[in-house]
């Protein structure tokens, strides 16, 4: 199966110049999310991993069925506000202003090992966040994994010494 024919590009979204990679048209093709879930799994299989987390909104949609079909838990990263309990926050630049994300003090105990997932690496500002986060509470990060990798955004090099997973690239 190719990904790409399940995944649509759209030009100038959210603003000129952008290509955006819409992944909602792989989540409701059912065959195809699942294979891309069994095979991001297959692409982490090597890896100890204790507990996933992903951000929101759509790090949601793959670090979740990528935790059930590891058997392991899911813990969501989210924007400042969201999150009921006691947190901790990391602010990032974004390309035009700035954004918080949380999490729960307790999410991770001490040592566990992490994976990092989401559906798209561009920048990777979003991922170095997480991985700021997650390292302050103790964890561990074994790993980041990716549906989509933007090549021409390097965000790996946001991520030194970092194992990255990605299924598809574009440039
Ligand atoms: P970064 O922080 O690496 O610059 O951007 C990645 C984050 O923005 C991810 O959480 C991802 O969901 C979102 N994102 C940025 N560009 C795209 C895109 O083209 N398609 C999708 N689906 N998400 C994107």
């Amino acid at each position: 199966m190719d990904f790409k024919d399940s995944i649509r590009v759209i030009p100038d979204f959210p603003q000129p110049g952008i290509s955006f990679k819409d992944i909602t048209t792989l989540l409701q093709n059912g065959p195809a999310y699942k294979k891309a879930i069994d095979e991001m799994k297959e692409l982490v299989s090597s890896l100890k991993i204790d507990v996933i987390a992903g951000p929101e909104a759509r790090g949601f949609v793959i670090g979740a069925p990528l935790a059930y079909a590891l058997g392991v838990g899911f813990v969501p990263i989210r924007k400042s506000g969201k999150l009921p309990y006691e947190t901790i926050e990391v602010g990032y630049d974004l390309e035009y202003g700035k954004d918080t994300l949380a999490m729960h003090t307790d999410a991770i105990k001490k040592g566990q090992n992490v994976l990092i997932a989401d559906d798209l690496l561009a920048t990777g500002g979003t991922i170095s966040t997480s991985v700021n986060l997650v390292n302050q509470l103790g964890g561990n990060v074994v790993g980041a994994a990716f549906l989509i990798e933007l090549t021409a955004l390097n965000g790996r090099a946001k991520l030194p010494g970092i194992e990255v997973f990605t299924m598809l690239t574009y440039e």
